[in-house]
């Protein structure tokens, strides 16, 4: 059975606020053309400059997966670029006046549900697939990170972390089927650890974030004038841990929703291919870097087979 490429039937506009900016902005999908693959657009800048989402592009995985090229930089792509694959979007030009995609509350469902309003049409060219024909592993010791694909006749993801700590310990998160992405992995937050937070708004590198885009993990016992400290900095009248370790009384959607965000953060980061990849991938301890890197180790297994004499 063949399958054809896709786009949006029309296009759609998310507004919202970059994580590690702050700044905000409007970001809008539209549709393109068979082949096109999905571009970034920076229409705030002259010349409109436009960023494919490729590993080749990828500049930084500093809090985030950053693409970029000589005329402009686009922020923290994953969550979108998550959506974009998990919705089996093949073909998109993402317009942004800001130089971050919007956080929102942190996980994809926005650009899920954004894509899904737009709908769906069928382009004149079948979809092409990343084939894998033999295991890639890769192991980064001192991170303790192993990230294998083994040949699969379909796409199946299965994740690991474990941040060694009291409230997160070892769990793991499964995606069998790119088409339970959206009820499964789409909803699942962004979380941090109180302490890097700590950090990340002492150093400015968080402007956009508030109590509502991220879970955090509270792993030792904060003095209370840390907390009335904390809860200024975040502009709240109080804030508190409940007995999970999470900030605030926050819900968790699922009880492995950490792990089930770092499986979106992979969807999203493997989709830097340039099209979706066949294969079964598990991972542990996974990251952005780790993932690029992955990805990077895939994208020349495949150059080399396909051009066998270079
Ligand atoms: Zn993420």
């Amino acid at each position: 059975m063949t399958e054809q490429q896709t786009t949006l039937a029309k296009s759609v506009s998310i507004e919202g606020q970059g994580l590690h900016t702050g700044t905000k902005g409007t970001m809008t999908i539209k549709p393109a053309p068979a082949n096109h693959g999905i571009k970034f657009q920076r229409t705030d800048l002259k010349g409109q400059p436009i960023v494919e989402a490729h590993i080749n592009n990828v500049v930084s995985t500093d809090r985030g997966t950053c693409i970029g090229n000589a005329y402009a930089k686009v922020y923290t792509i994953e969550h979108v670029m998550a959506a974009l694959r998990g919705m089996q979007v093949d073909n998109a030009m993402v317009e942004i006046d800001i130089e971050e995609i919007p956080i929102k509350d942190g996980s994809a469902l926005c650009f899920v549900k954004a894509i899904e309003e737009a709908g769906l049409i069928e382009l004149d060219a079948e979809r092409e697939y990343i084939e894998i024909d033999e295991v890639i592993t890769m192991e980064i010791p001192e991170k303790k990170t192993k990230i294998e694909i083994r040949p699969s006749k379909r796409f199946s993801l299965a994740v690991v972390i474990d941040f060694e700590s009291r409230v997160l310990g070892e769990q793991s998160a499964i995606l069998d089927d790119i088409s339970d992405f959206k009820v499964k992995i789409a909803p699942c937050r962004t979380f941090v650890f109180l302490h890097e937070l700590e950090f990340l708004l002492k150093n400015n590198l968080i402007k956009g974030g508030d109590l509502n885009n991220a879970i955090v993990f509270v792993n030792r016992k904060i003095p209370q004038e840390e907390m009335d400290y904390l809860a200024e900095l975040f502009h709240k009248p109080k804030v508190k841990a409940n007995g999970k370790g999470v900030l605030n009384n926050l819900e968790l959607y699922f009880d492995n929703e950490p792990a089930r965000h770092k499986l979106l953060d992979m969807v999203g980061d493997l989709f830097l291919l340039g099209k979706p990849i066949r294969g079964h991938v598990t991972a542990y301890r996974p990251g952005h870097y780790a993932n690029t890197e992955f990805v990077r180790m895939i994208q020349n297994k495949v150059t080399i087979n396909a051009f066998p004499n270079d």
